[in-house]
């Protein structure tokens, strides 16, 4: 963003040149302010030559980064205009982005490209205190609801297999992939036509991604619960954010609010939805992972001669039922995830690491889900995922176990005694417990015909022996925030809907270019600033 003024330059007539203002512009306490040309330099191109400090302040709410903040004008040529007249050029918008998944991470990255500082509030923690507090729920069942598999930095897929499918033709796609490489993902996902990352170098890419925000400007509110917000004439104003650590709540104002929540953030929608936010119910799909031993699946694809080959895939879909019935989200030599966010659900999903070299290969088998299924209220069918998580629950033993049946069992309506060939992945453990009375009937009786069927296309996947870990629920979002042409709420001015929990997405790729065209939105509607 910038503005055309007549200032008289270097000593010669009145011209017209182009000049910038720079704001939130961070120095430590150590460093010289001679830096601030380097920075404002990397941000607006080489051609800047010359800076002015319009405003300079302290900021010491976090003791161990005291740092000095600067507003700045800056141009490419000397600038002998008062500080008063400078002042008047209009400081860029503020944006908040909720939610350091994908789609927010993204969007911040491209505002920042356009010159914004955006703030980013993210309920959960830090990458690497968030891995330390999911590790403590697998061994330890201490849940923490707002950082888990599902919150935190990096959002969802965090702890993935980092599949970057992008099963649309958004020519912003290729955009992600490029980004993802500049912030440190393997090479290959350019050219590979299945790229994954692996959730171990998905952990430095979002380090890199949180230096350069905080690098040019931006700011990372972790354990920050959005829980409010305030608007005037149908415009946002400011949001509520309670900090998570000391529990107090305050105010912040913003001329945009970017919205990406992702697909569990169920406290949030019913906030959203009491704040008068236009939203509608969405279908979506539920059921179980199944688990196989990577020999069999790599066997099944490739012959003999699998093991010279990185482990094999697969992506099935059958219509044995009148309810379609799909693999999705396939780990390769992976492991099953436990992914609850609330307490007394049980929760699964898949990942593994950027070499797939576990010994099971595991996928979770969905079948689409109706409003029939559920009802046709705004969150039915976020209280229907609910309850099937509570059973869950239950049926684990109360203890955050898993339910799990051999597929035999299951097929045949009689509980499991003991493993076969395939041991269970699950990390927080598991129990052996008929799926039939975890799983609404017309779900169990699709996946009864749906994987036999399956197995005809790829050997082995109906093995007796196979596992099934009840449940999987956290497909997609079961509603919608409604936007407009604009990427604004159809009913609030300047909140902006985002990604996979506003409706708009799902998966890492397409969360994460649904942040970048958000973040052109926000720059088309601001660049004449
Ligand atoms: C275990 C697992 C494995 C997956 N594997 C893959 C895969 O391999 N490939 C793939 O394409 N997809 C995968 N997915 C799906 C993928 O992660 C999601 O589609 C994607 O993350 C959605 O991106 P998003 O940014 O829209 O939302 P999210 O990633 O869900 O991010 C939303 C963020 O918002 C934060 N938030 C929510 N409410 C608030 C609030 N009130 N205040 C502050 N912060 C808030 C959350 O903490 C979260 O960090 C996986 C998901 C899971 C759970």
């Amino acid at each position: 963003m910038g503005v055309y003024k007549r200032l008289r330059c270097c000593g010669c007539d009145f011209k017209k040149i182009m000049i910038k203002r720079l704001d939130n512009v961070k120095l430590n306490i150590f460093e010289k302010e001679d830096k601030l040309a380097e920075i404002a330099r990397k941000k607006l191109g080489k051609d800047i030559k010359y800076i002015k400090i319009l405003r300079k302040s302290l900021d010491a709410r976090d003791k161990d980064k005291v740092c000095w903040v600067y507003s700045l004008a800056v141009s490419s040529e000397r600038i002998e205009e008062s500080a008063k007249e400078l002042e008047k050029l209009p400081s860029a918008p503020k944006v908040a982005v909720i939610g350091g998944g994908p789609a927010g991470l993204f969007c911040a990255v491209r505002l920042i490209q356009h010159g914004f500082a955006p703030v980013i509030i993210e309920r959960g923690e830090s990458v690497e205190n968030r891995r330390k507090t999911c590790e403590d729920f697998f061994c330890n069942k201490k849940l923490n609801v707002n950082s888990n598999v599902q919150f935190g930095e990096g959002g969802a897929g965090t702890f993935s297999d980092g599949k970057l499918n992008t099963q649309t033709h958004d020519g912003l796609n290729k955009d992600v992939l490029e980004l993802f490489c500049r912030f440190g993902a393997p090479q290959e996902i350019l050219y590979s036509n299945k790229p994954h990352i692996g959730s171990d170098k998905l952990f430095t890419v979002l380090q890199n991604i949180r230096k350069y925000v905080i690098d040019n400007g931006g700011e990372y509110l972790f354990n920050t619960l959005f829980c409010g917000l305030t608007q005037k004439n149908g415009k946002i104003q400011s949001v509520i954010i309670k900090n998570l650590k000391t529990q107090t709540e305050s105010e912040l104002k913003f001329d945009c609010v970017v919205a990406a929540l992702g697909h569990s953030a169920r406290d949030t929608f019913k906030m959203l939805n009491k704040s008068g936010l236009a939203m509608q119910p969405r279908e979506f799909a539920i059921g179980v992972r199944i688990e196989h031993s990577a020999d069999t699946i790599g066997f099944a694809q490739y012959g003999k001669n699998y093991k010279m080959l990185p482990a094999a895939d697969y992506k099935l879909v059958s219509h044995a039922h009148p309810r379609t019935v799909f693999t999705f989200c396939m780990c390769p030599g992976g492991v099953v995830i436990p992914a609850a966010s609330e307490e007394g659900g049980v929760v699964t999903n898949g990942m593994s690491l950027y070499a797939r070299n576990g010994a099971n290969s595991n996928a979770a088998v969905m079948v689409q889900m109706h409003k029939q299924d559920f009802g046709e209220g705004l969150f039915d069918g976020m209280e229907f995922q609910r309850m099937i998580e509570r059973k869950a629950f239950e049926a684990g033993g109360g203890n955050y176990k898993a339910p799990v049946q051999l597929f035999g069992d299951f097929l045949r309506g009689r509980n499991s005694a003991e493993f076969g060939e395939v041991k269970p992945t699950f990390a927080s453990g598991t129990k052996l417990a008929p799926l039939d009375g975890v799983l609404p009937s017309v779900v169990t009786q699709a996946l009864k015909a749906a994987i036999p069927d399956m197995g005809k296309r790829l050997r082995g996947f109906d093995s007796a022996y196979a596992i099934l870990t009840g449940v999987e629920t956290r497909f997609s979002s079961p509603v919608r925030i409604l936007r407009g042409g604009t990427g604004e709420s159809c009913s609030l001015q300047g909140f902006y809907p985002c990604g996979e929990g506003s409706g708009y997405s799902g998966g890492i790729t397409s969360s994460a270019a649904d942040g970048l065209k958000i973040a052109e939105k926000i720059y088309e509607k601001y660049k004449t600033h």
